[in-house]
Formats: structure tokens, sequence, C-alpha cells
């Protein structure tokens, strides 16, 4: 049993039945999963959570699903770090990391909501998924989908790094690239999905997929002993994720299973994109669509579809915003893994980045307890960081060579 009352307008309220359904036909707003919360605060105590599965399904009664859950058994319910080293490094006293970078399957976020998307695909009746993607979603639903045994059509932009599109491949989907951006082909897959009745994880089912970004801010919530940071800094392609951890610490305060959230939510993105950021950081109206040029390609979202409720929930949360230059990104790459032994994609980068930006600004203030969301694993972006290592020191088979070359060129 489930505790899904149906999908409602996040604009004018208006309520749908949960089908495979995505915006308003009066308002063009978008919808979103309403849950009978009195139902579920009936049921749901930290012990019931604490006794789950060790995956995402422990939040189960949170989630969109009818019956049991289908897919993604082991998704979720990654580390979070206590990150001594990096704390000091960046002068404050309480620091996290929510690693993501370890998320079983395809190792990022992306394992949950598709999770998530396509146990509900099933439920629908869906035999075929698709997902347009800036590359990890690609992953997720390759492998997902192929568990799944699910017919499975990818749409990802032509330029992906080939750790992407290799990690994709394996799991032998159908895999499109297009000539055009991601924006491009979200417009195309926006196409295809009205015309054909295929489950398309961020469009038509898009409801459902969103609500399994909030199970990364439940498991921060439990695993901190049942209450959240001070700041969360948080990368934001279209805002879906961000804009979801706030909406799971605002579930978790009303169901009582934590107190009142204090937590100043950051909006992290990369300078070749920034959107959000900007709006943010010029307290503007409108998001200003940009044309996205930066290596953190899986937050290349020029056009973001959560964008105006990302701000919302950065503001709300009083939070701020910050942007990191691509060196920048490379730099918190290599921050984090000489630090913390964690290697993070280029989007890790950038929330590295904005992070020590905001401590050095006073933003986040010294003694205050800091989440940082690691969303996605290093070695699929390779190339980011390629030519800023050193190379091996390279030696014959003799001791000669060794203390000669090493111990002599490593002054010990
Ligand atoms: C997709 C993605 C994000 C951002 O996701 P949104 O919910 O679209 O904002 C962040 N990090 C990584 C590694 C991603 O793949
Ligand atoms: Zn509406």
């Amino acid at each position: 049993m489930g505790y899904v009352k149906g999908l409602k307008c996040r604009e004018c309220a208006k309520t749908y039945p949960a089908e495979a359904i995505y915006v308003c036909e009066f308002c063009f707003g978008s919808l979103e999963v309403d849950y009978d919360y009195e139902a579920i605060r009936k049921v749901l105590t930290r012990k019931k959570i604490e006794s789950g599965p060790s995956s995402l399904w422990r939040y189960r009664d949170l989630l969109p699903i009818n019956g049991e859950p289908t897919v993604g058994f082991y998704s979720g319910f990654t580390p979070l770090v206590k990150a001594n080293r990096l704390a000091e490094e960046l002068g404050v006293r309480e620091l996290y990391i929510k690693d993501d970078s370890v998320c079983h399957p395809t190792l990022s976020f992306k394992d949950r909501v598709v999770a998530v998307a396509l146990s509900k695909a099933k439920e629908l009746g869906f035999d075929t998924v698709a997902c347009a993607s800036t590359g990890n979603l690609a992953n997720a639903v390759s492998a997902h989908g192929a568990w799944a045994g699910l017919k499975r059509y990818i749409f990802i932009p032509h330029d992906l790094e080939q750790a992407k599109v290799l990690g994709t491949l394996v799991y032998a989907p159908n895999l499109i690239t297009v000539r055009g951006n991601y924006d491009d082909v979200n417009r195309l897959c926006s196409e295809i999905a009205a015309k054909y009745n295929w489950a398309f994880v961020n469009i038509n089912i898009r409801p459902y997929y969103a609500e399994g970004s909030k199970t990364f801010g439940f498991e921060v919530a439990e695993q901190l002993g049942w209450r959240t940071p001070d700041h969360l800094v948080c990368p934001a392609a279209s805002g879906s994720l961000l804009v979801k951890i706030w909406k799971g610490f605002k579930e978790f305060e009303k169901l009582g299973l934590i107190g009142p959230v204090k937590t100043a939510l950051h909006c992290a993105q990369p300078q070749g994109c920034s959107p959000i950021a900007e709006a943010i950081l010029s307290k503007s109206d409108a998001i200003r669509l940009v044309r996205p040029k930066t290596i953190a390609k899986s937050l290349a979202i020029g056009n973001p579809a959560d964008g105006y409720y990302a701000r919302d929930a950065v503001n709300a949360s009083g939070g701020t915003a910050g942007i990191a230059s691509d060196e920048e990104i490379v730099e918190g790459i290599q921050l984090l893994a000489k630090t913390e032994g964690i290697f993070t994609e280029t989007a890790g980068g950038v929330t590295v980045a904005v992070a020590k930006k905001l401590i050095e600004e006073g933003k986040i203030a010294k003694n205050q307890s800091v989440v940082i969301a690691i969303t996605g694993n290093g070695l699929k972006t390779q190339e980011a960081i390629q030519s800023s290592l050193g190379g091996a020191l390279e030696i014959d088979p003799q001791l000669k060579s060794f203390e000669e070359k090493v111990l002599i060129s490593s002054k010990l």
C-alpha cells in the first residue's frame, strides 16, 4: 500500500490522477506528487526507517509507488563521510561529504531517481523506458533498465566524456547521440515523448523520478543522527536535486522525525552554465537561459526545468549561491581527493570549490556544520584533470634505479 494521493499542479494546485503526465492542462505548470501525510504520520517512525533495507527504499512510505519496489534494491544509503582533513583545509569545524560517487550501480546520485522512476514505470505498465541525459542519467537508466528487463532508448549530446558513453553502451541499450547540446536533446525528446508511448524518466514520468532525489536529503538527516546541517552545498543542473533535498527535509520536519529545519541550502554551478546561481546572486526575478560552455558536462543545462523552484528553495532556506570556474573545478576535484580520498567528477569539483568560496566569504561561518553533496564519480570525467596531474616516476627494475630516481627526487 502506498500513500500517493495523486499529482498536483505546483502553480494552481489542480489535482490529477497518478499517471504518466507532467504538465497541468490549465496553467502549464509542472505536476508534483501529493501524499496523504496524515496517514504517513500514523505509520512512519525513526525506528521503522532504521529497521528498513540499506537502500533508498527504507524511505518507501515517502516515495511515489503503490506496490512494492521492483528496481534499485541496492541504490542509495551511501556514506556520509566525516571530512576532518578537508574541514581543516577549509577552516570549518564540522564538515561532511555525502558521497554518492559510490552509489550502486552506476556511481552517481542518478541511480536513486532511476530506481524510483523505473519502479513506477513498471507499475504503470510500460515496457520501454527512455531519457534525455547529460551522462549520468544515461548510465543509470541503461543499467537499471537492463536489470529490470526493459527496452531502453537513451539520448545524449554528441560530445560527452568517453566513460559516460562507454558506461552506457556496455548495458546494450539503444544509444542515440544528438548533434546538439542537452537543451536540444531535451526538446527533441519532448516531441518523441508526445508521440510514442514510452516512459521518459525525466519527461512524462518526471514527477516520480524527481521524488527519488528526496532520499539524498533523508539520508543526510538520518545519518547526522536525525538532524539537518547548518549548511548544505548542492550542485544544480535542472535544479531538481536541490529542490527535492529541501522538500525531503521539510517532510521529515512535518512528520516530526526531526526538529525545525534551519539549514541554509546553497546552489553550486559552473561558470560556463550558471543560470540559477546568477539569478540568486543578482536577486533577479528572471532566470536567463544560457548556452553552456563548461567542463562540468553533467551540469550543462542552460534551460533548467526546475530553475525557479530551486531559486525559491535557496531563498526560503536563507542560503545563497556560488560559481566555480573550470580551473577551480579541477582544483576542487584534487583537493577532495588528496584530503579525503574521494575521487569525484567535475560536478563534485564545482561543489567543493563553491563550498570553499562560501567559507572564505564568511557566508558559511567557521563554527557551523556543513554537508557537501558529492553526486558523481571521478573515473567518468578523467579528461577534465588529465593534464593537471603530475605523471608517475618510471624506473628500471633495479634497487639502484629506485634509489636514484625515487629517493633522490623525493628528497628522502
Ligand atoms: C544530474 C546531475 C546533477 C544535477 O541534477 P539536477 O537534479 O538536474 O539539478 C548533479 N550532479 C551530477 C553528477 C549529476 O549527474
Ligand atoms: Zn496548474
